[in-house]
């Protein structure tokens, strides 16, 4: 194998034919001995980066990776694609310990998946030097590279001591890699591990295949169930709450209304947890209501859909947690609601943190950034994108705002009456309040402050409740009103308000379009180009994934590990004839050939 070419080991191993963007550049890079640092997003394929010199060099390549989940699905990966790849952590016994370092000595594993903490025991790096003089070393991948980084939530302190590798072993490559796209993480890895000299391979961010949708809350969980039957009836997915506690009704309601839904948070058993996370995994269609706690180390290619029922702290947060959709590149979407009452517990919540005054303003500033890309009308790849530092032409087709375009209209006069109802009113009531006021109703509260009597009692009669909740939100968004905790979450006036108020500043808000009109002719068509579309009704994609899901439980090893929906779609779609015919398909290399080859001609014969 080790004097194979890259381009053969790409089609023989991976039953690939091309590869993919910078793929090339990096494999060619770490195979000529060199260091690289990989920065590409989720599912932009990282994993060939590295397995493809480990399988072209000589010796055993060495890949960190920080969580044992995420070792054992691409141990079992490789296995499937016949190479000889093992993990070393915790959860073995000490005889299988013993037997894969007998195995790594003779030469016969390629690949040897280790967390950072085993690297680090005085043992293992003794074995390293006597596999360096018997076999040699092949590489060194440090996966999740942004691990290093202690601003970040996966933080994991002893990645900070990799640099180890390379003081001891100067001249084998390392190549570090990481979906994580902004510049002080990037600054971060780039210290720690010592990677100056590295060269950078940096791709776009971009995620053509997911489609975002950012919508208005009304009633969260109506859109969500109305969300999920029209698009992911059968689909697995992940749903984000904030709470542990909305996890868990999020998930028992779900389970009553019939969808195969489970909770994942940090409070639950680690037991229970990895019971779930093992059937999200494993099984077809299954939903996953979690925390953000549920994340990391989860690469299953066909989650269909990310959906958020609560705001993320951040763009960071939100592009990693989207993310999570659509690694196979198949059409998949990434959802939200949200509204006033998630801008302003978000704000409260940074507020009475314990975080230092410093790092407040820096959280505040994300939140504000999120709370923007929530309200824009604009492009969402676009707007994105250009957070992160990157250009996008827009027009992208693959979200809410291009697919039916939102009006804004010039608000500023009803901008100013809603501010001057706030500052009327003492700046010390909540939204409710200010509309009852706005709209000239004389509920008791209103009678007993007598806010019947101030200048703003009645003016705003043109617009209804809905409308007037949309412009506090997009004011609150917009950072010109805030909640006063010290008055019970009632809303002031920011500076910003200011220049508003004395008629110095305009106003354009979006016009919040009533959910049920949201579907367009543009979106109709986009979604008849869905990832199934016409298959799911299909009885040979049916049966096609029923002997997937046969051979996976015989083996216990997740359906996708067999093939990928893209695979088993190019085989429902090609109906090969031949064994010939079917190593043609993208995804089937030569031990999947022979494994399952003449199991999927069968079932496309008897269907036929
Ligand atoms: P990442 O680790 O960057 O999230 P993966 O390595 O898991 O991405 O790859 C994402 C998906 O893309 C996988 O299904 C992988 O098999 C597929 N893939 C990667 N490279 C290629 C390629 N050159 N041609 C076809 N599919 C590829």
């Amino acid at each position: 194998m080790a004097s194979s070419s890259p381009q053969q080991i790409l089609q023989d191993v991976f039953g690939f034919n091309q590869f993919r963007h910078q793929q090339q550049a990096i494999v060619e890079h770490v195979i000529a001995g060199q260091d690289a640092l990989v920065l590409m997003p989720t599912g932009g394929g990282k994993s060939l980066c590295y397995q493809v010199p480990a399988l072209a060099r000589e010796g055993l390549a060495i890949v960190v990776s920080p969580l044992i989940a995420l070792m054992q699905n691409q141990v079992e990966a490789l296995q499937q694609l016949g190479v000889h790849a093992a993990f070393l952590n915790s959860s073995l016994r000490a005889e299988d310990n013993a037997r894969i370092t007998r195995e790594v000595m003779s030469g016969d594993i390629k690949l040897l998946y280790v967390a950072p903490e085993r690297l680090m025991v005085g043992s293992f790096l003794s074995l390293l030097d006597e596999v360096q003089q018997h076999v040699g070393l092949a590489l060194f991948a440090i996966d999740e590279a942004h691990c290093v980084s202690q601003w970040g939530h996966d933080f994991r302190p002893e990645y900070r001591q990799l640099t180890v590798l390379h003081h001891r072993f100067p001249d084998v490559p390392r190549i570090a890699l990481t979906a994580t796209a902004d510049a002080p993480t990037r600054a971060e890895i780039i210290s720690q591990l010592n990677l100056e000299h590295a060269r950078q391979f940096v791709s776009s961010f971009d995620r053509p295949n997911i489609r975002y949708h950012v919508g208005i809350k009304n009633n969260a969980r109506q859109q969500l169930h109305t969300f999920l039957e029209r698009e992911h009836a059968d689909d697995a997915g992940i749903i984000y709450c904030l709470s542990r506690k909305k996890v868990e009704e999020t998930a028992a309601w779900l389970v009553e209304k019939g969808w195969s839904a489970l909770p994942y948070h940090a409070g639950l058993p680690a037991q229970l947890r990895e019971h779930h996370q093992r059937r999200f995994l494993r099984e077809e269609g299954i939903i996953m209501v979690a925390t953000i706690a549920f994340g990391m180390g989860i690469d299953k290619p066909n989650v269909r859909f990310v959906a958020h029922l609560d705001l993320p702290k951040s763009m960071e947060g939100y592009y990693q947690e989207t993310g999570r959709a659509g690694r196979d590149g198949l059409q998949a979407n990434a959802w939200m609601v949200y509204g006033m009452g998630d801008v302003v517990s978000m704000r409260q919540m940074l507020d009475s943190g314990e975080a230092s005054e410093e790092r407040k303003r820096l959280e505040r500033l994300k939140l504000d950034a999120l709370l923007g890309y929530c309200e824009s009308t604009a492009c969402r790849h676009q707007t994105i994108l250009r957070y992160f530092g990157e250009s996008h032409p827009g027009a992208c087709e693959q979200c809410d705002n291009c697919l039916h375009p939102v009006e804004t209209w010039q608000a500023t006069q009803v901008a100013q009456m809603a501010l001057s109802c706030v500052y009327r009113t003492g700046q010390r009531f909540g939204v409710g309040h200010l509309i009852d006021v706005l709209s000239g109703k004389l509920t008791p509260q209103v009678a007993r402050f007598g806010h019947d009597k101030v200048s703003t009692f009645g003016i705003g009669k043109t617009l209804n409740l809905a409308q007037w909740s949309g412009v506090y939100r997009q004011l609150i968004a917009a950072g010109l009103l805030e909640a006063d905790m010290a008055a019970y979450g009632g809303l002031k006036l920011t500076e910003s308000a200011r220049p508003v108020l004395k008629g110095a500043q305009e106003v354009w808000l979006r016009r919040d379009a009533e959910p049920e009109k949201r579907i367009s002719k543009a979106e109709r068509s986009a979604r008849a180009k869905e990832a199934f579309a016409g298959a799911n009704d299909d009885p040979l994609w049916q049966a096609l994934k029923a002997k997937r899901l046969e051979l996976a439980r015989e083996q216990g090893v997740p359906p996708y590990l067999i093939f990928h929906d893209s695979t088993l779609l190019e085989i429902h779609n090609r109906k090969p004839h031949t064994l010939d015919e079917m190593g043609q398909i993208s995804g089937i290399g030569q031990a999947k050939l022979q494994k399952y080859g003449d199991d999927f001609l069968q079932v496309l014969e008897e269907m036929d």
